[in-house]
């Protein structure tokens, strides 16, 4: 039997039904995700910006940009962006 490609996975069920609360556009978003980066970065242990985590887990778009830059500072500063990606990807 092969597994239904359309299928939920947990995780994705889990994202479907996340808060959205408080929510930000992709505006709001785009304005944040500089020092988002900068203090996921530092900091990776540390919730920072709540509701940017919330909006970059249901929105691939800002994600992927909210990536590339936590790799773009920390190729910058000399920082391993892993542990940052990490939390990024929940
Ligand atoms: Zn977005």
């Amino acid at each position: 039997m092969t597994p239904d490609p359309r299928r939920l996975t947990s995780t994705d069920a889990q994202r479907l039904i996340m808060p959205t609360d408080p929510w930000l556009s992709c505006e709001d978003c785009f304005e944040l995700t500089d020092r988002f980066a900068e203090e996921l970065l530092a900091h990776p242990d540390t919730t920072h910006l709540p509701e940017m985590l919330v909006h970059l887990h249901a929105c691939a778009a800002c994600a992927e940009e909210a990536e590339s830059l936590i790799v773009l500072l920390a190729a910058d500063v000399g920082a391993d962006p892993a542990a940052a990606l990490d939390r990024l990807r929940g």
